[in-house]
């Protein structure tokens, strides 16, 4: 079912998440008995991101060169599918310009439709380290191009066909949007301009990156409806858990962390103690955001379900 017809049956908040696919050479099994216990929630969907596959090349003794994958966290369509048989709702795989021709993506479509997904949250990617983002040849640059290709299939068109086809994708989209501004956008108005795009071309709902300031929410949904744009804005959710995250969090989502929450986390020694803080202070934001009456709250698990369970055990 398409993610805007769960929010629009929804009578309260829902409980939403995001999981990674694990690490080349680990095993699905343990994830999805991981995330198992977050089934008490009744998540109606469910994302699994997405990440690019770069080369490098390996030099031989020979002197050949091998074209080499480096790709970490194969898999996100195959978890939809295991996501989709065992646990009877929807997954919501995150596609990407980079990395991808568009014959690929319009391949991958074709291979998600098959298995009966019925949502995308249409991204463009990061740049690799240090680099500045670069479509593929015959790629994307930005997703508003991604999202009117998802789009064209909906309407039965094809990349080499100029005839609509009778058998069609039926794909509802989701597209990102940022509290606290894309790092790149020059200005939370640039920024707006172009989410307002990605939504005239075809995107039905936008998830946020992660905040911990639920100010910053709630402006930032005003100035989307100041925009014109109408659609749901879900909130995503990131519980601070470990020591490392207080510096890396901020400084890979670009993103600020309140003075309160630096209050508390400042006398943490131990990554116990961070997990105890971050659980405290997103119960507070979940509990703020559900009298708010958010369309779902989007937990970004990174895979480790305990955390968020506890919170949404609280809250829902
Ligand atoms: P876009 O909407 O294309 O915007 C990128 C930048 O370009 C912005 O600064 C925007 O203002 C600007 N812009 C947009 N259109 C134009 C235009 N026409 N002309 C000029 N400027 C323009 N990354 C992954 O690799 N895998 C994932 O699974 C993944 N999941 C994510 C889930 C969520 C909810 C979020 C918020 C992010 C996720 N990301 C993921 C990260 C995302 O790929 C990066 O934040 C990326 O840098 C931007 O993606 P976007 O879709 O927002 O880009």
């Amino acid at each position: 079912m398409k993610i805007t017809e769960h929010l629009k049956n929804a009578k309260s908040t829902l409980f939403s998440f995001e999981i990674l696919p694990p690490l080349k050479g680990q095993s699905l099994k343990e994830l999805l008995e991981g995330i198992a216990p977050l089934m008490e929630f009744k998540p109606p969907f469910v994302d699994v991101t997405y990440h690019r596959e770069e080369f490098i090349y390996k030099k031989h003794p020979n002197g050949l060169l091998e074209k080499v994958s480096t790709k970490k966290r194969p898999g996100t369509v195959g978890i939809c599918a295991a996501i989709m048989n065992r646990f009877h709702v929807d997954a919501v795989p995150h596609l990407l310009c980079g990395g991808f021709t568009r014959e690929e993506t319009e391949n991958a479509l074709i291979d998600l439709n098959f298995i009966g997904v019925d949502n995308v949250l249409a991204l463009r990617g990061d740049a690799p380290k240090g680099e500045r983002f670069l479509p593929e040849p015959e790629g994307h640059s930005f997703a508003t191009e991604l999202v009117e290709q998802i789009l064209r299939m909906n309407n039965g068109r094809y990349l080499h066909e100029e005839t609509e086809n009778s058998y069609h994708t039926d794909f509802c989209i989701g597209v990102a949007g940022y509290p606290e501004k894309h790092f790149e956008a020059p200005s939370m108005k640039f920024d707006l301009k172009y989410l307002k795009e990605k939504v005239d071309k075809g995107a039905e709902y936008i998830v946020t990156q992660m905040f911990f300031d639920n100010k910053k929410y709630f402006e930032y949904v005003d100035k989307v409806r100041a925009a014109g744009i109408t659609v749901p804005i879900i909130p995503g959710i990131k519980p601070i858990a470990t020591l490392g995250q207080i510096t890396s969090l901020p400084r890979t989502f670009f993103l600020d962390l309140p003075d309160a929450l630096m209050d508390d986390l400042e006398k943490c020694k131990t990554n116990a103690e961070v997990k105890e803080v971050g659980i405290a202070w997103s119960v507070a934001q979940c509990k703020e955001l559900i009298a708010a009456n958010v369309p779902s709250l989007h937990f970004y698990t990174m895979s480790k379900a305990d955390t968020t369970y506890k919170i949404a055990k609280e809250v829902f």
